[in-house]
């Protein structure tokens, strides 16, 4: 099954969870044990990034088989156009569809941490819908997720034009968009009118980073753009000193947010976990997600 038909098909909205290829003998332990802890929550489907600090294609394969393998049914690779010529990413997303992947999220991506400005292989892609439009018609059975920026991309001169390109994508093939983190639901909530406005139909699943410590803010916010409400920042710097005090009140904040947008009918919550499974083991927050499920 992809993605998309499971969107379609679920009575309740789909529990999905973002794991990256870990880097070290450690990580790749630490990971291991995550990933076999994390099935006991029954994640919908998982994806698995690609380049994100500089890896390749290639890891994100072993990660995408492992987690394959482990028990999960539907994986769903990152694929991006770093440093990659068309006929890489040919070579990349036939050996993905040969090993039964039928989901891909498809991405411009970003240079390696401390790199320049994206620089498109000479032989490669530009922009996301280039690559969208060139898997759909090598892979036309493939279901193709896109990223959203509800508070705009940062290279995007204005949100009109970003919500434009986004719907470059939708027309080139995309089936469901994910969004980049956000800690205030309003954002997502007016990015999802943005796009209606625009014409773009497709499924729209809210992407969310259970805060575990201000450190951890500081450290995303290094490589990607969102605003931390200030009633948010302020209860964690009061607590700055006391680490449980501080992942109580980040994983509470990911409830309250989960809550509102399944009230409020989104086709999915999309987890940014960052490998470490213990966070969806907090007991309020496994058992929020066991509502959802209809557990
Ligand atoms: P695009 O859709 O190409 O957009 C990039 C910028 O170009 C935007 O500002 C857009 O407005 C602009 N643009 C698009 N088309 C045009 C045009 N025709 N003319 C002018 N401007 C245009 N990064 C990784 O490296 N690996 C990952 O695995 C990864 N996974 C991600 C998963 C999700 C859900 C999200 C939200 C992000 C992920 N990223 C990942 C980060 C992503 O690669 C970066 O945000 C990157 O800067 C943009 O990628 P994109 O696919 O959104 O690019």
């Amino acid at each position: 099954m992809t993605v998309i038909e499971k969107i379609k098909t679920s009575q309740h909205p789909l529990i999905s969870v973002e794991f990256f290829p870990p880097k070290t003998d450690a990580a790749q332990a630490a990971f291991e044990k995550g990933a076999a802890e994390l099935a006991k929550i029954h994640p919908d489907f998982v994806s698995v990034t690609c380049g994100a600090g500089g890896s390749a294609a290639g890891p994100t394969l072993t990660v995408s088989r492992q987690l394959h393998s482990g028990g999960y049914d539907i994986v769903m690779p990152h694929c991006t156009c770093v440093g990659m010529s068309r006929a890489d990413l040919a070579k990349s997303s036939d050996e993905l569809v040969t090993h039964g992947f039928k989901s891909i999220m498809a991405l411009r991506g970003d240079p390696p941490r401390g790199g320049e400005a994206f620089k498109p292989d000479p032989d490669g892609f530009r922009y996301a819908a280039e690559l969208v439009a060139f898997l759909r018609d090598r892979h036309p059975q493939l279901c193709l997720g896109v990223a959203g920026y509800p508070e705009k991309h940062p290279e995007a001169p204005t949100f009109e034009e970003d919500i434009r390109h986004l719907k470059e994508k939708v027309d080139a093939g995309a089936d469901f968009i994910t969004t980049q983190l956000f800690l205030d639901n309003s954002a997502y909530f007016q990015f999802v009118n943005r796009c209606r406005a625009a014409g773009i139909s497709i499924p729209i699943v809210p992407g969310l980073l259970p805060v575990i410590s201000l450190e951890q803010i500081r450290r995303m916010q290094t490589f990607c753009d969102f605003h931390v409400p200030a009633k948010l920042l302020n209860s964690l710097e009061a607590a700055q000193n006391d680490p449980v005090a501080m992942e109580r009140i980040g994983l509470h904040w990911a409830i309250e947010q989960i809550s509102e947008l399944v009230e409020r009918g989104v086709p999915g919550i999309h987890l940014y976990l960052l490998n470490r499974a213990k966070t969806a083991f907090y007991p309020e927050l496994f058992a929020c997600l066991s509502r959802i499920r209809g557990q």
